[in-house]
């Protein structure tokens, strides 16, 4: 390209009054901001990065700055005027692939990276706070306080990412979110790049250019789903969901249980019995299908047998342990060893109502 001026046609305006103070940087435009590229993206320190996400030279994880910490959710770059509280993160050592020892026994060392909480992710952590304070069932079974935050906060970090509002408004929402995201921020969030063993490029002294800037887009679209799911269950009922094999559980003989479609392929499980050791003769060896309460039954008395199955009778039936029943031999058939139809609700074929009025009145269990 000709440069401005070297043109014959124009002599009169070289070297004669400026037309413009900055032509010459205007001219140079294209090579100025080629300079500026460089800079933007070898200069250390986040004030200086490039933080349009479509440019040409975006890098999504920069070197940090003196004072500057990563924040451990979003891993945004954060200057000291904003960081929220100073958290060490541990790891236990470096994943290393490769068969250089010196670089392995590097690897294997544990190290510490500090890390904040921006002022987005300070908020949201304290926006969990208060979700759980005002729904404290909703947490199920993170019963300490730091942990149930924890696992809030990480369902609306992911919630973030995937752009959604969860709306926690009730302790079924907190429940569910907990369920269908709290799993997801794992590799989601920055921390969980350093802990409980760092990625290889994994660096204590980065951070992300924007917040989330280091979620690879497949991440993001696996937090979309996992929002995607969240909202299902919120809108799904429970449905009757028959056994899958029998006609009814073994034990109880129940036809089907009431449960949520999402959660269909944990109320039933396949149990190996022998129905002489439950009021059967035969002494075969049949795989059945039994309901979760059975089921946990027998795991909890480590058998299927009368003993666990005179249990489940009695709690059926609304006897209570105080009545004397360690002192009763109850020997209850299983509904798989008679030739009957399903029953409508559990342990149906035996007579619930007689045994508890013996119970009752006395006449046995005492
Ligand atoms: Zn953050
Ligand atoms: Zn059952």
């Amino acid at each position: 390209m000709a440069r401005r001026g070297a043109s014959t046609a124009e002599p009169q305006w070289r070297g004669s009054a400026v037309i413009h103070p900055h032509a010459d940087t205007i001219n140079n435009l294209p090579r100025l901001t080629r300079l500026w590229r460089r800079l933007t993206t070898t200069t250390k320190g986040p004030t200086m990065i490039q933080t349009n996400p479509y440019a040409e030279n975006f890098t999504p994880i920069v070197e940090l700055a003196d004072g500057w910490l990563a924040c451990r959710v979003c891993g945004v770059a954060t200057a000291p005027t904003v960081q929220h509280g100073q958290d060490t993160i541990t790891s236990w050592g470096r994943e290393y692939r490769g068969n250089s020892p010196t670089l392995q026994r590097q690897a294997a060392q544990e190290f510490e990276t500090t890390m904040t909480r921006c002022t987005t992710c300070e908020e949201r952590r304290e926006q969990a706070v208060a979700v759980n304070i005002e729904h404290p069932t909703g947490r199920g079974q993170y019963l300490a306080d730091a942990i149930a935050n924890t696992a809030v906060e990480r369902a609306l970090a992911v919630a973030a990412v995937a752009e959604t509002d969860l709306k926690l408004t009730s302790a079924r929402r907190v429940r569910l979110a907990i369920r269908h995201l709290t799993p997801e921020a794992l590799g989601l969030v920055w921390e969980s790049r350093f802990a409980p063993v760092a990625e290889a490029e994994a660096k204590e002294d980065s951070g992300a250019a924007l917040p989330w800037a280091h979620v690879p887009e497949e991440r993001r679209a696996e937090a979309r789903r996992a929002v995607a799911s969240y909202l299902r269950a919120l809108t799904e009922r429970p449905q009757p969901i028959t056994a899958p094999t029998g006609g009814g559980c073994y034990l109880c003989g129940v036809a089907s249980v009431e449960a949520l479609p999402s959660r269909a392929s944990r109320v039933w499980a396949e149990a190996r019995v022998s129905p002489s050791s439950l009021g059967g003769t035969s002494t075969a060896h049949l795989s059945v299908s039994v309901c979760r309460t059975c089921a946990d039954a027998a795991e909890a008395y480590g058998a299927y047998g009368q003993s666990m199955m005179a249990r489940l009778v009695l709690e059926a039936a609304g006897i209570s342990r105080k009545l004397g029943i360690e002192n009763v031999r109850l020997d209850p058939p299983a509904w798989g060893v008679l030739d009957i139809e399903p029953n409508p609700t559990p342990w149906a074929h035996i007579d619930l109502a007689d045994l508890r009025e013996k119970f009752e009145s006395g006449r046995i269990g005492r």
